[in-house]
């Protein structure tokens, strides 16, 4: 029997109640496959620093080094918030991803055609919109290279970032785009701004370089302007977007916007090897809401689905996943943020079983 250690970290706020869900979901998923799932449980966040007065032990981190995977809940609330920046729960997020070398966000935005009126854009726009930004995680704007303000002899400041990539840094993401696209429709946008930025003059070579080992992958390129402007003018042309940090960070947030509903989104991110990556829904701790059982848990059991998909090439179980959240929603089943009139209001636990249910 095939066995994947995975590191499950709740956090804070909702994070506790979502993750309950998900992780039955997730062991389900495993009997059925003849997979077992070790999961080992944890503290990260608010809770950490509740416990031992820092958001991320080193005996958490050595477990997340050890694990297949890690599965995150949300970390952070008010509780923490006049804490130093050094000590708050979100350094943990920063510690990890630094830490487990995670350097390409997955963020994928689909709708659901029951969701539809969810989105600000007109339904005709965006039904049928599945698309997934590939976002560099480590390098670029924001970790480049003199960067600062100084004082100059004028009494003026001058602030400095700098773009920069290496030909090795590039072709690592490349690579994720395009493995990412093999898995779904084959199709892969390199977004830049070569008619301006020589860093991605250099990025589009690079991919094009990598593109020739992906033959059955379609590569195409386009400016982020104009990529900010077709995802709302037209975001079903897309599949997959792999674009650089400060680009991705807008059009990831832009992109998830178009479905309209927080608490269905999830994300990956992922490292060097196999066993580097972590899964986490897109939202936060929602601590206006916590406790109260009416948190939304489909982003974290989605994070699950592209967890089989991504570290364990279970696509037959991540799909399975998917189709039962799809018909889950089909049968009318909402919690409170996604509740329209005439649907079925549910708690977080009945919409975690009704995803049970299905599968
Ligand atoms: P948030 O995502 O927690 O909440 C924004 C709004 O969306 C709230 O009204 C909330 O109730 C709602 N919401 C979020 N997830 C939901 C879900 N699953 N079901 C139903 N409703 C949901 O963002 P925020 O309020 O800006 O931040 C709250 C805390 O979370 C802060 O401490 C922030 O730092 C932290 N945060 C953590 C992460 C993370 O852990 N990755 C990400 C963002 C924010």
């Amino acid at each position: 029997m095939k066995r994947y250690s995975i590191a499950v970290l709740p956090g804070d706020g909702i994070g506790p109640e979502i993750m309950h869900e998900a992780t039955m979901v997730l062991n389900a998923v495993g009997k059925k496959a003849g997979v077992e799932f070790a999961l080992t449980e944890a503290l990260v966040g608010g809770s950490s620093i509740d416990a031992s007065g820092v958001p991320l032990t080193d005996e958490v981190l050595k477990l997340t080094l050890l694990s297949d995977a890690v599965l995150l809940g949300a970390v952070g609330g008010t509780k923490w918030e006049a804490l130093d920046y050094s000590i708050r729960p979100e350094r943990a997020l920063l510690a990890l991803r630094k830490e487990l070398g995670l350097f390409a966000n997955l963020r994928p935005a689909r709708i659901y055609k029951d969701l539809i009126d969810a989105s600000t854009l007109k339904p005709e726009v965006i039904d049928g919109v599945d698309l997934i930004v590939v976002r560099e995680l480590t390098g670029g704007l924001y970790f480049g290279t003199p960067k600062g303000v100084e004082k100059l002899p004028d009494g003026t400041e001058r602030g400095v970032n700098t773009m920069v990539y290496t030909t090795p840094e590039i072709e690592r993401i490349a690579k994720v785009g395009f493995e990412v696209a093999r898995k779904r429709r084959k199709k892969l946008l390199s977004v830049d701004k070569a008619n301006v930025l020589e860093t991605t003059e250099l990025w589009r070579r690079v991919v094009i370089k990598i593109g020739r080992d992906y033959p059955d992958v379609e590569l195409s390129h386009m400016y982020v302007d104009n990529c900010a402007m077709q995802l709302v003018r037209n975001p079903r042309q897309f599949d997959v977007i792999v674009t650089e940090n400060t680009f991705g960070d807008i059009l990831s947030d832009e992109a998830s916007m178009l479905t309209g509903s927080i608490g269905m989104l999830p994300s990956a991110s992922l490292g060097a090897t196999k066993n580097r990556a972590m899964y986490e829904p897109i939202h936060g701790s929602a601590p206006d809401i916590a406790g109260k059982g009416i948190a939304n848990p489909i982003a974290t059991i989605l994070s699950v689905a592209m967890m089989l998909k991504y570290s364990f090439e279970m696509e037959d179980a991540s799909n399975a996943i998917e189709t039962a959240v799809e018909k889950v929603l089909g049968k009318g089943f909402r919690t409170a943020d996604i509740y329209q009139p005439g649907t079925k209001k549910a708690s977080c636990s009945e919409m975690g079983e009704a995803v049970l249910k299905e599968l």
